[in-house]
């Protein structure tokens, strides 16, 4: 398919590309390109300029500060992100996904910002930064904003990034010591996209779980935290009973479920039942091993 004509500018620095959002009327972000461009062929969106921040060095860093907060630039690809020192010693959880998204030639396009900015509900890395207690920076002409992750995932496909609006940054605290996190994803095949995902997260303190997060995508339109179970599995000792605890508290969730040609609603929110109770056992068994180590 041909492309329409578009402008295409590529930006110095971050306050260039700012500017450049504010003052051009139908313009867009472009990062890896993956779903801008085939939604441009297919005539799905019609940006008159495509502002290309793919090479900025300012949105490409990965550092963590002083106090073990994780920084990871927008435009950093799934490639440097899973070949990341400090990603993999501060969130192996994030590492891991990044290692395991699309194909190499996908992994050295795509960038977290791409995929928490598209929002698709199929996404690897939303449900997964929701648990993680994510949360981002933004820039824009009128200057910086701090969003959390339940905030800035909005719903199906939206964010709530503003008009002119540019994601710079994901921020992740440090987990305490004992914590454990798991995500499992149910899929047609193994190139197809995502029927159900299941993230969970549990901060242990002597065996027993002191908060919990939980949280299920592509079954709604957008992340969706399991308050019911988070309420059930915290104050539990962390075992193997967390699993029919977390699968019986998942019954009384109230759940939007949309359904598609790939699985109806019913049947992705059975497979997020099954997949939430896969990701509650490895995530006690990852914080086990997390609180033990940290003990030993
Ligand atoms: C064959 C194939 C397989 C795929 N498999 C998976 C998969 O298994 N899991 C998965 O999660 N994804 C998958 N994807 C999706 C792919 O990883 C996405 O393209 C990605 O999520 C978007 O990232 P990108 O860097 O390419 O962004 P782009 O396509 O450039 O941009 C996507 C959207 O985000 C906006 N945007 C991007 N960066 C910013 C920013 N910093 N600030 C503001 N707005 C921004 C753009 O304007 C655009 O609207 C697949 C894509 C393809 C083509």
């Amino acid at each position: 398919m041909i492309l329409p004509p578009v402008r295409y500018v590529r930006p110095a620095t971050l306050s260039e590309a700012a500017s450049l959002l504010a003052e051009t009327d139908g313009a867009s972000v472009l990062a890896g390109g993956q779903t801008m461009i085939n939604a441009l062929k297919l005539d799905l969106v019609q940006p008159t300029t495509l502002v290309d921040i793919h090479r900025l060095d300012e949105l490409r860093g990965i550092e963590v500060t002083a106090d073990g907060t994780l920084v990871i630039g927008a435009a950093a690809t799934y490639a440097e992100i899973a070949a990341s020192p400090d990603v993999r010693r501060a969130q192996p959880s994030v590492a891991t996904m990044a290692a395991g998204l699309v194909d190499r030639q996908g992994r050295n396009r795509g960038t977290i910002g791409g995929n928490c900015c598209l929002n698709d509900p199929t996404s690897n890395f939303p449900p997964l930064l929701m648990a993680l207690g994510a949360w981002f920076r933004t820039a824009s002409a009128q200057g910086w904003r701090s969003i959390t992750a339940e905030t800035f995932f909005a719903g199906s496909l939206a964010t709530s990034l503003r008009p002119g609006e540019l994601l710079t940054s994901v921020r992740i605290r440090p987990l305490p010591p004992g914590s454990g996190v798991a995500h499992r994803h149910q899929q047609l095949a193994s190139d197809s996209w995502a029927l159900a995902r299941a993230v969970v997260r549990l901060d242990t303190t002597g065996g027993v779980v002191a908060q919990a997060r939980a949280v299920i995508a592509a079954v709604p339109g957008s992340p969706l935290r399991l308050t019911s179970v988070e309420e059930e599995l915290t104050g539990r000792p962390a075992d193997a009973s967390l699993v029919d605890a977390a699968s019986a508290a998942f019954e009384r969730e109230e759940v939007e479920t949309v359904g598609d040609a790939h699985g109806s609603a019913a049947y992705r929110l059975e497979m997020a039942g099954i997949q939430l109770r896969r990701a509650v056992a490895d995530a006690v068994a990852s914080a086990v091993e997390a609180w033990t180590g940290s003990t030993a």
